[in-house]
């Protein structure tokens, strides 16, 4: 059965550097799942927000000169900042630092500490201050952290561990028996691959004598919880756990986004959290891939972060947001480079969406003042002139990839459409029809059906196109009066833009841009920043 109530999260972002466009990507694909789940009649909540705690935190307050707390507060608000950049429409943003958050993991904690679940221990292990955790010696490449790089130091200190051990075999057979737990299916393959190894009990706790900023163990005063035992719960925190309106309606009907490097946290420990606090297994895990930028993974070192700010002033948010979108194969890794952003605009929304727009509704113009002239229903019966066969399609296989994260495809369902329009108009070829008095019934009819196929395409780009869908709705007399989206069921009748209507002179949807310009422009860049 289709659940009629989904939640929607983004990672709360670690707020020890700027936001980059990984971090745009999964916030926008949080955003367009959440509206399409909306179009097709889900009641959703969609939540984002930021990680504060940790010795990182402390690490770049320090390097900044000032306070962890007011350092987190300057980044944090980055983050919420850039939301109505992306055009990312969040129900709430949680902050790990907010007092309700905090309760909430101390309620967790004792729920788990009491169940038995939590023990004390000394423990000697290889740290990465980096990583802010303890690595065996296998997890080492060349026995150094595979993230850092660097070799972890050899420390000895009593903490408290959380018995994961205890929950494998119950994982593994979660994982096997609810096959949309983990999607897609390589990344549920990665973990019960990693779970073939025995799990090592977590250790969740660090002193106070070396960190102090993190949520104090609500068992033991001198010890903070580790930052992911932390963070992890803001998912429940934020509905308001254990009683809260929003926990009863939406947990576990949830659906978290996260990308390929945070897997392990999500699929390992937090379902081992919930089961140990006898809390109920969330749904569903959406593991996407990485933006390589120059042929390799963004690093501040090679210094090739994008900044989404900047991508969106150039482009514009719409653009921005399909080319991310059409882009990736959700869970595989995808190239950004400029060239492709300026291929994709000029190629697929200016010349294969603006120009169908601009076209139809000018000979429309040319021809009838602008007036939609309704369908000959005999002619277009006798000349098989109607569109809504492949309207039908591009619906149905749009909801079909877009229900299982295939944004790309349902992205090319709707695109596919286009095309169809496209070779319908140079068949029919309009202005041939315009010359002969005898065809302008079939012009009536070529020309209500390819503004009823606009009509379609204006409704279904919406969640990945905002903008664009509500500017071609107003410019078609669509437009709801509190500019609200059509649902997947309003959209799907044939034949709903009436006879009689008046429609303007479109305005031009995507600008074209000029490819010499950028990739010079680029270069200058470069050259720029070898000197
Ligand atoms: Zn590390």
């Amino acid at each position: 059965m289709k659940p009629k109530k989904q939640f929607f999260t983004t990672p709360i972002y670690y707020v020890n550097a700027k936001p980059h466009l990984g971090h745009a990507y999964t916030s926008i694909t949080a955003d367009v799942a959440t509206r399409f789940n909306q179009m097709n009649g889900v009641e959703t909540f969609f939540l984002t927000g930021t990680d504060e705690h940790g010795d990182k935190i402390v690490q770049a307050a320090q390097d900044q000169k000032t306070t962890p707390k007011e350092y987190a507060d300057n980044i944090s608000k980055l983050f919420q900042d850039l939301l109505p950049v992306l055009n990312v429409k969040n129900d709430l943003f949680i902050r790990t630092t907010d007092p309700d958050h905090i309760k909430v993991v101390n309620t967790v904690l004792s729920k788990i500490y009491d169940s038995g679940d939590i023990y004390f221990s000394s423990y000697e292990g290889l740290y990465c201050f980096g990583c802010e955790r303890f690595y065996q010696e296998r997890e080492l490449v060349n026995g150094k952290c595979p993230d850092h790089g660097v070799a972890p130091k050899t420390i000895k200190e009593s903490n408290y561990f959380f018995k994961m051990s205890k929950y494998q075999e119950w994982l593994i057979n979660h994982i096997k028996t609810n096959p949309d737990f983990i999607t897609p299916t390589q990344y549920k393959n990665e973990i019960l691959s990693f779970l073939k190894e025995p799990l090592e009990d977590l250790c969740i706790s660090r002193p106070k004598s070396r960190l102090i900023w993190g949520i104090t163990l609500p068992f033991d005063e001198d010890y903070v919880t580790y930052v992911w035992f932390d963070a992890l719960v803001n998912y429940i925190s934020a509905l308001g756990y254990p009683d809260g309106d929003l926990f009863k309606k939406f947990w576990p009907g949830t659906r978290h986004f996260v990308a390929k490097d945070i897997i392990k946290p999500h699929g390992i420990y937090w379902p081992i959290m919930l089961k140990a606090a006898g809390i109920q297994i969330y749904n569903g895990l959406n593991v996407h891939g990485f933006w390589n930028v120059k042929g390799s993974k963004m690093s501040k070192s090679i210094g090739n972060v994008t900044d989404p700010i900047k991508v969106t002033d150039v482009y514009g948010i719409d653009p921005f947001r399909y080319f991310l979108m059409r882009e990736m194969v959700f869970g595989l890794d995808a190239n950004f480079t400029e060239e492709t952003i300026v291929s994709r605009i000029n190629s697929d929304l200016a010349n294969d969406l603006g120009n169908l727009f601009s076209r139809v509704l000018s000979m429309n113009h040319r021809y009838f003042d602008g007036e939609v002239k309704g369908a000959d229903t005999a002619v277009e019966k006798e000349k098989s002139l109607s569109l809504s066969s492949p309207a039908k399609k591009a619906i149905d296989d749009f909801k079909q990839a877009m229900s299982l994260c295939e944004f790309h495809k349902g992205i090319g369902a709707i695109w596919q459409f286009i095309s169809i329009m496209n070779k319908y108009i140079d068949t029919n070829a309009p202005w041939t029809l315009a010359k002969d008095e005898a065809n302008i019934p079939t012009l009536k009819t070529v020309l209500y059906n390819l503004i009823e196929g606009l009509r379609v395409v204006s409704c279904l780009i919406y969640p990945i196109m905002p903008e664009t869908s509500l500017k071609m709705q107003t410019t078609l007399c669509i437009a709801k009066d509190n500019n609200k989206f059509y649902t997947l069921e309003e959209i799907s009748p044939w034949g709903q833009i009436e006879k009689g209507t008046v429609i303007a002179k479109p305005d031009i949807l995507f600008p074209r841009i000029d490819t010499d310009k950028v990739i010079s422009k680029n270069n200058k860049k470069n050259s720029a920043a070898r000197c």
